[in-house]
């Protein structure tokens, strides 16, 4: 596929792990972008793939959504983050780091650098260098922008998300430039002997053993896409990124306008949806939703 990257497979547990382990959770808006509401939510009918692309949508009805990033804080593990979101270089010059096609594709994109990742975790008093495993989701361009500023870390990715975003490329909204690299890729095996079920969800990963970070499987959205159930101190959260873009996608029960897999789409969602009805204390966080991104704490134990 002539890449620098040489992914294997990830060895779990990752270091760390401590028994009976809860996470701090620091949500981290890394910028802003617009798009049509029918991008998100699905319309129907001979008009609709013109909707979701915005042709002849006024911009005021465009909704404003956060490109997000998680740090988590780990007793054993220390830092690790989930997604990078932006890269600092697209608060002045998004085409180099997004490429043409998505540059513009995401429009209007709002970025100021003081909300790099980085950035914001050296206000915390983290050093970059300090993250030790970056989870992604997937590998779209909104997600994995900024890994290169984590040479040292140790990136976890489904194996079927590497295979998609290594061979399907631009078409299918994933930019190489930004995860080629010499980096130690770590390749969740969704299939593999370690998977088990937890709460709604056919198939799970713990991360470092310890039920703190759990990686569940939700393709669709794209060929490998997986969400992160965490235990906080006192309830959990569950980082569903784009397999939920919006609270109404799963209200409704509706998907996006583009998927990989429908059925693959509509299953994650529908395990999603039962988790969040059979853990009503869990703190939902959906990929781009506006509103719920505006109730987040700034912390969560
Ligand atoms: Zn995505």
């Amino acid at each position: 596929m002539g890449t620098a990257a040489e992914p294997r497979p990830a060895e779990l547990p990752l270091p760390g792990g401590r028994e009976g382990a809860s996470v701090r959770l620091h949500p981290l808006l890394t910028g802003r972008m617009i798009g049509p509401e029918a991008w998100f939510l699905r319309q129907d009918g001979r008009l609709a793939w013109r909707w979701a692309l915005g042709l002849g949508v006024p911009r005021r009805d465009w909704l404003e959504v956060p490109v997000p990033a998680f740090l988590l804080e780990h007793p054993g593990a220390g830092a690790v983050l989930i997604d990078t979101g932006l890269h600092p270089s697209v608060a002045v010059d998004p085409r180099k780091n997004l490429g043409r096609i998505q540059s513009t594709l995401f429009k209007d994109i709002e970025m100021d650098p003081g909300q790099a990742a980085t950035a914001q975790l050296r206000r915390k008093g983290i050093e970059p260098a300090q993250v030790k495993a970056v989870v992604m989701t997937h590998l779209h361009p909104d997600h994995a922008s900024a890994i290169s500023e984590f040479p040292g870390a140790t990136f976890v990715v489904s194996k079927a998300e590497w295979a998609a975003a290594t061979s399907q490329g631009a078409l299918h909204g994933y930019v190489k430039r930004q995860f080629d690299y010499a980096f130690d890729y770590r390749l969740l095996d969704f299939e593999g002997p370690d998977v088990e079920s937890f709460a709604t969800f056919g198939r799970s990963l713990d991360l470092f053993g310890d039920g703190s970070v759990r990686c569940v499987y939700t393709p669709g959205h794209t060929p490998g896409h997986l969400s992160v159930v965490l235990r906080l101190r006192r309830r959990e959260a569950l980082v569903a990124a784009d397999a939920v873009y919006l609270r109404r996608n799963l209200d409704e029960m509706r998907l996006s306008h583009r998927t990989a897999d429908d059925h693959l789409s509509e299953r994650s969602l529908r395990e999603i949806r039962r988790y969040a009805q059979d853990t009503p204390d869990a703190l939902i966080i959906p990929g781009h939703d506006w509103n719920a991104w505006e109730e987040l704490e700034a912390v969560y134990d």
